[in-house]
Parts: structure tokens; C-alpha cells; sequence
């Protein structure tokens, strides 16, 4: 397998927009408003969330676990501006705040790790002397005691900050579950029924059916398997990996999330992992991604012994208490990246299916953009418009047709 042949980058490429169109809303027809929200990562727990706070009777439907996905084993980088200048900066901004105001209100004993840190830029080279370019234009955190080079500030606290992927989706949707009712079933979405151009039901595997009034699907890189998403439009998978050390000494390891350009001794091009040190004295490493396949089953999927063997080599190089020895690894993991064709998310009512929406195409950002999408969802569902963040650039209209021209 070639590995780290396409990178986490987070610039998205920028594409002509097109109008959204939405139906009429539910609520105006309905008086019992039942919505299905299918998919437990991020995005389905945020959608289901803000769905349930302002009235909705929300089940949410997840094929193995919550969060066993990308949204549990991601980074959990959170950026204000990073995508600024493309279709994403409005969904960013918004989300990046709704993060902070999120963490105000359920965050308070840090039991998700919300925490703004400073972010930077830096090469290593694994053939330098160790310490050999400290203290350029950014001095480098003292834990950063490897072969490190070129350091800039990229972020700070005001404009970079970080969450526990995994605890803050499950303790949004306890919250959820407490304080809203939402219901769990533990189940896989086989079809959406429809009937008379409206989506009715969905149907599970073994054939149980749950009615709604409307349907969310978040299946995340499983959205390609579903006929009626991908009759229209394309989410492949880019499988990444990532380690989590415990290092003897956590308390030496400062809130400084690192982009890294990494030189390998023996050649090629660099690579760009990132280093992302946690509130519970765990420091997260991911990168190596490639393009392959998604299993049908989100519990098969596991990482490459030479992608993991790399980052760990990474993690030593990058300092001394991240080395064998020095540091305990708790996980070895691998999750994929749901991408588009034009590198932008699908957010919006299916065309031809009143009732029926999607989420997915989150890319490397799903994480901080989880709660302005949940939130602009739950909108478009319940009012028939969303007024948080246009949702306009991400309307899956964009893609009719255009699946079958390129065929
Ligand atoms: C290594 C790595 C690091 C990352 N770092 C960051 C970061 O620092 N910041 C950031 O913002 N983003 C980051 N991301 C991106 C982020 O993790 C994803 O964009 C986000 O988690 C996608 O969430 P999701 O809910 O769309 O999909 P997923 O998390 O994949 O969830 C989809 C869910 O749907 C369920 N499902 C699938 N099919 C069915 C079915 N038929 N029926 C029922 N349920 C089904 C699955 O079991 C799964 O639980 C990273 C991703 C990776 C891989």
C-alpha cells in the first residue's frame, strides 16, 4: 500500500454554488413532529440534539456504536478561520463559536476537554542533530525537544481550540437523551421509504420500520452505500491513521497543537502528521492517509502496522517523553474521512424526497463543524429554512445530474 499519499489538508478547494431548495416545513403540515436521525458520529449526535431542543421527538438510529467512527477517533482541532476565503468560513466561524458556548453550558467539570490552546507550524527533520534550529520567528514548547526547525504560530487561543472527539458526542447526546428524550436504537438503516415523493419510514436490517415525519442521514463515509445518496452524489472514504501516548511525564507537555512538514531519513515527500496534546495528559498523533475501500462494518476497520510503526516513529522524533519508554500507547486506530468530489459537505433536503435530508461530507473538519450543521439541520427540518448559516453552498441540488454525465 503507498502510504501517506494524500494528506489531512484542511484547505477545502472552493466550488460554484447553487441554490438550495427546501419543501414546505413539516411542522406547518404536522402536528406530531418524529424525526430519524440515522448515523451516531458527530454530525447525526449534533443534528439529533439541536432536533430534540427545540421540540422534536428524535430517534437516533446507529448501525454499532456512538462516535466508533472517525467522530471518536479524530483530533478534535477546532479552527475560527482556517477556512476562510472558501464556501466553508461562514459554517466554520459559527461552529467554532457555537463550540465555545456549547462548552460554557455542558463542559463546566471538562468532561469533554473543550480547551482554546496555541497551534503551531514546524519541520522536522529526522537526519538533524536534535535542537539543532530551536527558537526562530516562534519559540518551540521545551517538550518539543527533537529535530525540529522552522517554527510559526499558526494559532491562538483566541483563534484555535480543541475537544475529546469521542466524550464530546457522547456527552452531547447524553444530554440529549436526558434532557430532550431523544431514543437510541441500535440498528442498520437499510432503505428510506417513501411514498408519494415524501420520506414515511425507515427500514432496518431484519425489517423493523420506524416512522417519521422526516429522516437525517449522517452516515458519514457509509453514505456512498446508500442508493438514494448515491444515485446523486459521490462520499468516498480516505482512511487516516492515529496513535494516543501517555506519556510518564505529562505535566511537561504544554497546549500546543503542532502542524508538522516531516522529513523522513530516507527520502521521498515530507509528510504532514499533527500532534495534539489533550487536557487528560494523552497526546493524539494522526496522519498517513490513503484512499481505499470502506468496510461495511465500522468495527473491521483497523490501521496499517507500517502507518502506525511511522507515527510513532514520528511521536519520538517530535520529543524525548513521547519515545518508547517514555510513553505509554493507549490506541493504535484508524478511521476514514468522508470527502466529496468537490471537497465541500452535502447539507440539505434531497431533491425529489420532501422530508428526507442528509449531512456527510465532512472531511477533515467534521468535528468543529458538527454543531453549526446539527444546528442549520435542525432548522431547515423544523422552520423550512436555516437562518444560523446558509446552507446554500451545500445543497445536494448541486450534484444532480452531474453523476450521470460524468458516467
Ligand atoms: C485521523 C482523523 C483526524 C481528524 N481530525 C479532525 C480534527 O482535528 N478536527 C475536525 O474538525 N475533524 C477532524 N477529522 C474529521 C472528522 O472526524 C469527521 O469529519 C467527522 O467525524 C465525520 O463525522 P460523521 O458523523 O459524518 O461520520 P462518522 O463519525 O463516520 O459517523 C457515521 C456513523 O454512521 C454509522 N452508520 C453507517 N452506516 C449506517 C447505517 N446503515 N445505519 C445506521 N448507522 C450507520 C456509523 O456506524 C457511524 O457511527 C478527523 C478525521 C480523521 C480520520
Amino acid at each position: 500500500m503507498v502510504l501517506h499519499v494524500l494528506s489531512l489538508a484542511r484547505i477545502p478547494i472552493p466550488q460554484a454554488l447553487i441554490n438550495s431548495s427546501s419543501s414546505p416545513p413539516f411542522m406547518e403540515e404536522q402536528q406530531q413532529h418524529r424525526v430519524v436521525v440515522c448515523g451516531g458520529g458527530v454530525i447525526g449526535v449534533c443534528t439529533a440534539y439541536f432536533l430534540a431542543k427545540k421540540g422534536a421527538a428524535v430517534t437516533l438510529l446507529e448501525k454499532s456504536s456512538v462516535a466508533c467512527a472517525a467522530s471518536g477517533k479524530a483530533g478534535g482541532f477546532l479552527a475560527l478561520d482556517w477556512c476562510d476565503g472558501g464556501p466553508l468560513s461562514a459554517l466554520a466561524r459559527t461552529s467554532f463559536n457555537l463550540h465555545r458556548s456549547l462548552a460554557q453550558d455542558l463542559d463546566g467539570a471538562q468532561c469533554y476537554g473543550y480547551r482554546p490552546l496555541t497551534t503551531l507550524s514546524l519541520s522536522i527533520t529526522e537526519s538533524q542533530q536534535h535542537n539543532q534550529k530551536r527558537n526562530q520567528s516562534a519559540s518551540l514548547p521545551a517538550w518539543v525537544d527533537g529535530p525540529a526547525g522552522s517554527p510559526r504560530t499558526i494559532g491562538t487561543a483566541e483563534t484555535t481550540a480543541q475537544v475529546h472527539p469521542q466524550l464530546f458526542t457522547k456527552t452531547l447526546l447524553s444530554k440529549a437523551v436526558a434532557d430532550h428524550g431523544v431514543e437510541v436504537v441500535i440498528g442498520k438503516l437499510e432503505s428510506v421509504a417513501v411514498e408519494g415523493g415524501r420520506a414515511r419510514s425507515v427500514v432496518l436490517e431484519g425489517g423493523r420500520e420506524i416512522a417519521a415525519n422526516a429522516v437525517v442521514l449522517a452516515l458519514g463515509p457509509w453514505s456512498g452505500k446508500l442508493p438514494l445518496l448515491s444515485s446523486i452524489f459521490t462520499v468516498y472514504g480516505l482512511k487516516a491513521h492515529s496513535i494516543v501516548l501517555e506519556p510518564k511525564e505529562a505535566d511537561a507537555i504544554s497546549p500546543h497543537a503542532l502542524f508538522l512538514s516531516y522529513y523522513s531519513a530516507q527520502g521521498g515527500k515530507p509528510m504532514d502528521p499533527e500532534v495534539y496534546p489533550r487536557p487528560t495528559g494523552e497526546v493524539y498523533i494522526c496522519g498517513m492517509s490513503a484512499r481505499v475501500e470502506v468496510p461495511d462494518d465500522p468495527e473491521e476497520v483497523a490501521g496499517n502496522p507500517e502507518s502506525i510503526a511511522m507515527l510513532k516513529r514520528v511521536a519520538s522524533n517530535v520529543s524525548s517523553h513521547l519515545g518508547e519508554g517514555e510513553a505509554t500507547v493507549k490506541a493504535e486506530q484508524a478511521c476514514f474521512l468522508p470527502c466529496t468530489d468537490d471537497g465541500v459537505p452535502v447539507i440539505g433536503e434531497i431533491p425529489g424526497v420532501k422530508g428526507c435530508y442528509v449531512a456527510t461530507g465532512h472531511d477533515c473538519w467534521g468535528i468543529l463543524n458538527a454543531p453549526a450543521t446539527g444546528a442549520a439541520v435542525a432548522e431547515l427540518v423544523l422552520d423550512g429554512r436555516a437562518s444560523i448559516v446558509d446552507l446554500s453552498p451545500f445543497s445536494p441540488a448541486r450534484f444532480v445530474g452531474a453523476k450521470k454525465r460524468s458516467m
